[in-house]
């Protein structure tokens, strides 16, 4: 993906200076306890929430950041609560400027959803490092983000735990003499589970995962293999490889991060217990590796690791992410904003768990196709599915 390694070589002996994009969530506040690990490398200059307004200021207080964003004018803040040398930005008009400020030097992009898609877009188009966790941006705007990187000079490194593994995996080979990726997904807390008993599944059910601890339209996504499905696509556009070259195995331990198979056969992995604050900090000091604040293996515990083939009947999802890997175009774009808002009715107990997924499949395949959109014709066509996605009903919906 990046020819990078030269590149990045001279930030190794300064204090990076970072923005945190979704400072507030599950990526965001590990991203904190990255930086708060290395105060001699790393300097919190940025920090942006969507309606949070007392965990951004506590990490105001914190970090002392140049400034912090609190994106959602609705939400009150209270600006005496914040230091005083720290700027406070309220709604985020101003988020572009800052972004493409001269002193930062890297964005952590870890807003929840399409929402992301705009500032990943600035932050590349700025030429900036990229520790990109908001796969969104990938999955609806891959091909002309990696197309802008390229002329921008933007180095993007991937925070989702798979895609780090994949990144660190293809480290030990040829991009030429590379077979296939392997993502590994932990199967969510409904594997083994028959098609039928879906129909069941509630949102508190879906709210509770198994392995990893994330915001609540991540383990939905999870719940439902749409998230894999997502991973698909970025991992497509995030390492230019093929749909075909893509396969997911259903690994309920999540200590085997994802594989890479090479011509001759290796397969090379990349393990370590479930803690995004590796992956993130990897992104962050790529090509270095240094302590990390997440836990070590414990080599004295007997530990098993099991891998099965996912089932696609029970987990429809997949079949989209791998249809959506090979299509392109608009595809990414209605699947994602489709699921976006088909979760957050599951959410409201509006629809079917199995629904989700139905709504989704639906959606992309009532959709004008454009091979080649622009950044504006893929926000229109978010629009167009958001609509859609609220328009179906269970009675429009087959059984
Ligand atoms: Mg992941």
């Amino acid at each position: 993906m990046n020819s990078g390694r030269a590149a990045v070589q001279t930030l190794v002996n300064n204090s990076q200076a970072i923005v945190v994009l979704g400072s507030t969530g599950s990526i965001g506040t590990s991203s904190l306890d990255v930086i708060r690990s290395h105060p001699d490398r790393m300097r919190l200059v940025g920090a942006m929430a969507h309606r949070s307004a007392d965990a951004l200021c506590q990490q105001a207080l914190e970090f002392c950041p140049d400034w912090v964003m609190l994106a959602d004018e609705q939400t009150a803040i209270d600006s005496s609560s914040i230091p005083s040398e720290t700027r406070l930005h309220h709604g985020s008009g101003a988020l572009e400027s800052l972004i493409r400020h001269e002193d930062v030097d890297t964005v952590v992009s870890a807003v929840v959803g399409a929402a992301g898609l705009e500032s990943t877009w600035v932050a590349v188009d700025a030429g900036k490092r990229v520790a990109i966790a908001n796969k969104e941006s990938l999955v609806v705007a891959g091909p002309i983000i990696q197309q802008r990187r390229a002329e921008t000079g933007a180095l993007i490194f991937p925070v989702d735990s798979e895609h780090s593994a994949i990144f660190q995996a293809l480290e030990a080979g040829r991009k030429q003499d590379l077979r296939r990726i392997i993502l590994t997904a932990s199967g969510g807390p409904f594997r083994g589970w028959t098609k039928e008993q879906m129909k069941d599944v509630t949102p508190e059910m879906a709210l509770q995962h198994p392995t990893w601890k994330m915001g609540p339209k991540i383990t939905v996504d999870s719940a439902t293999m749409m998230n894999k499905a997502l991973e698909i696509i970025e991992a497509r556009w995030l390492f230019d490889v093929e749909s075909d070259q893509i396969s997911v195995v259903v690994h309920p331990q999540s200590f085997i991060h994802s594989f890479v198979e090479y011509r001759d056969g290796s397969v090379i992995s990349q393990m370590s217990p479930p803690d995004m604050r590796l992956p993130i900090q990897y992104a962050l000091t790529f090509p270095e590796r240094i302590d990390c604040p997440c836990h070590d293996t414990d080599w004295t515990q007997p530990a098993t690791m099991e891998l099965f083939p996912p089932d696609l009947d029970a987990f429809p999802a997949l079949r989209l992410g791998f249809e959506v890997a090979r299509t392109g175009g608009t595809s990414g774009a209605i699947l994602n904003a489709a699921n976006e808002v088909a979760v957050e009715r599951f959410l409201n107990h509006e629809i079917r768990f199995d629904q989700i997924t139905q709504i989704s499949q639906e959606i992309l395949n009532n959709h004008t196709f454009d091979a080649h959109p622009s950044l504006d014709q893929l926000h229109a066509a978010d629009r167009w599915a958001r609509k859609e996605a609220l328009r179906w009903n269970s009675q429009t919906l087959k059984t």
